[in-house]
């Protein structure tokens, strides 16, 4: 399988990739187990889209408004532009799975073959961070030069994917995969960070054998769900992370909003 690191290093030298270097760069996230279930994988996708197309239809809200006009969002709603209820996926599932296309069909990420794909192909709800990388990409720029300063969430939301290629065997190389999927379009180190950290926990969430509860977690629980992940979680996100999670957060209710 082709092993980014090198390339990544480079980058990383030549201060070409705006993120700063790490432990976590060095480790390798954990064994999956033998007998792992593999359509937790599919599975992972699968949310991703059906995550995608629930919030599609209020994208850009906050959550105070949107749950003050929706409640929670339990199913989806009317599609302003098709008009019916039904699941609409737009960019985020888009890229996605461009990216996951791209791995299967190259036998690992590529991310010169990644950024042509996205430099040329439509884009449903394209963001003005991934406009802009179309468009230095389209002037003639070599990939790695297209990605803009931005720390929107907008190579967060295609990531996933990037562990598939590494599931057989782990490596650091897994982080460097991360770190340069991210760049193509977000040159950013607190984009670059956080697809990083976000990997870590999608990894860990694999190897989990039911889901934490997300209702649990009040003031005080964000410590008790820190102190039962993964050390390549922690690493990712440095020793003074915190989740700032509100001060009254319903328990029972993922979707509810901030106090
Ligand atoms: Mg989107």
């Amino acid at each position: 399988m082709m092993d980014n690191s090198f390339r990544f290093r480079e980058l990383l030298t030549a201060g070409r990739i705006r993120v700063r270097d790490g432990e976590i760069f060095r480790q390798s996230p954990p064994e999956l187990r033998d007998g792992f279930d593999f359509s937790r994988v599919e599975g992972m996708l699968l949310g991703l889209a059906i995550g995608n197309a629930l919030g599609n239809t209020t994208e850009s809200q906050s959550p105070r408004a949107r749950y003050e006009q929706h409640g929670e969002i339990r199913d989806y709603l009317r599609h302003p532009y098709y008009g019916d209820a039904r699941g609409y996926p737009s960019d985020d599932t888009q890229l996605a799975f461009w990216t996951l296309e791209q791995a299967l069909e190259d036998g690992g990420f590529d991310p010169a073959s990644l950024a042509r794909r996205f430099a040329r192909r439509r884009i449903f709800g394209i963001g003005n961070t991934v406009r802009q990388f179309q468009f230095n990409y389209g002037a003639g720029k070599p990939w790695e030069r297209c990605g803009v300063p931005s720390a929107g969430n907008g190579a967060l939301m295609r990531i996933a994917p990037i562990l598939v290629p590494h599931l057989r065997y782990p490596s650091p190389a897994l982080w460097a995969d991360a770190a340069l999927c991210t760049m193509i379009t977000h040159n950013d180190s607190m984009a670059v960070a956080s697809s990083v950290a976000f990997v870590a926990v999608l990894w860990d969430l694999l190897t989990m054998d039911e889901a934490p509860e997300l209702g649990s977690l009040g003031p005080g629980g964000a410590a008790r769900h820190r102190a039962g992940t993964s050390t390549v979680a922690r690493a990712a996100t440095g020793s003074d992370w915190r989740i700032r999670w509100p001060a009254r957060w319903p328990s029972g209710s993922a979707a509810a909003p901030p106090a």
